[in-house]
């Protein structure tokens, strides 16, 4: 080991590692609905990967939040209150805390949640907005000279919503902007706007297509810290589908009429942006210009 090396692990070592798992728990999406077990199963890949995290390095930090249809929660740390625990023989005190606390959370959190009879979508760009939040604040009390790297996990199961078009592109571009990487993890389908979110944040994007083999997946892909990654060979990034949602019905266009003044994109021609309320000449038909009259003609 060279000294520069020696000088960034000791560099490492002093830093902190914070981690925000989002989790998915709405029970209307389709591997929920498909089979109810999967969620536990899901969840006891997310506690397992959160705690080898913290297992890591002591000054690692965890943050787990649920997002569902209605609300979006704190799972783990909580606020002021702690889960009464046991110490088991065996299991170090941090790691059943996070194990209890997520699993008693959840299960308040599933037990009060109103009932659905159609599929509803989850709020993963507020989860997201939420995770970011928390981020800031621990950032802003971290002691002088200590470096702080963050990065959010999602790990949903729900389709595509486009109709959270704007706060999605709202937190990407804050993550970016903060140096926070944001990692995505798909259970059942592709999803486009969480593709970009990885390229825009240098994070990384998988579809998981056996669920069984989550936690493998997780702690192979999302384990290392992205300053490690490009010594690693990981699955090749995705060809991301830059395609934007229109502002007047959040649907994903190819071409569209974007506003000159405030760049929201419109599906059709409007002469008003609805956002900045510019108005627009109507384009009409081109002038067509007057045919010069031939030198020749003139003189005759
Ligand atoms: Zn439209
Ligand atoms: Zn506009």
């Amino acid at each position: 080991m060279d000294a520069a090396e020696v000088a960034a692990n000791k560099e490492a070592e002093a830093s902190i590692d914070l981690l925000a798992i989002v989790l998915d728990t709405n029970p209307t999406q389709h591997i929920v609905r498909q089979n109810p077990q999967n969620l536990t199963q899901i969840l006891e890949a997310v506690i397992a990967f959160g705690n080898a995290h913290l297992m890591q390095k002591a000054q690692n930090k965890l943050a787990v939040i649920s997002c569902s249809h209605h609300a979006t929660d704190f799972l783990y740390p909580l606020p002021g209150r702690q889960v009464e625990l046991r110490p088991i023989d065996g299991q170090y005190e941090a790691f059943s805390l996070v194990e209890k606390t997520v699993k008693q959370q959840l299960g308040s959190i599933l037990m009060n949640a109103p009932r659905l009879s159609s599929p509803c979508e989850s709020l993963l760009a507020g989860s997201m907005s939420m995770a970011l939040c928390y981020i800031s604040r621990l950032q802003r009390n971290v002691a002088a000279g200590v470096k702080m790297h963050s990065r959010i996990l999602v790990l949903t199961g729900s389709n595509e919503c486009a109709s959270q078009y704007m706060t999605y592109m709202n937190v990407f571009f804050t993550a970016q902007k903060l140096s926070i990487v944001i990692d995505a993890c798909a259970l059942d389908k592709t999803l486009s706007l969480l593709q970009q979110g990885c390229d825009i944040t240098s994070g990384q994007f998988l579809k998981v297509t056996q669920l069984d083999g989550l936690l493998q997946y997780l702690l192979w892909v999302f384990m290392p810290s992205p300053q490690m990654r490009h010594k690693l060979v990981l699955p090749p990034p995705p060809k991301v589908d830059y395609r934007a949602s229109c502002f007047c019905h959040r649907e994903l266009i190819d071409i569209g009429y974007v506003c000159s003044v405030c760049l929201s994109v419109f599906c059709k021609y409007s002469p008003i942006c609805t956002t900045c309320h510019t108005i627009f000449k109507t384009p009409g038909p081109l002038p067509i210009k007057p045919k010069k009259k031939k030198k020749t003609e003139k003189q005759m």
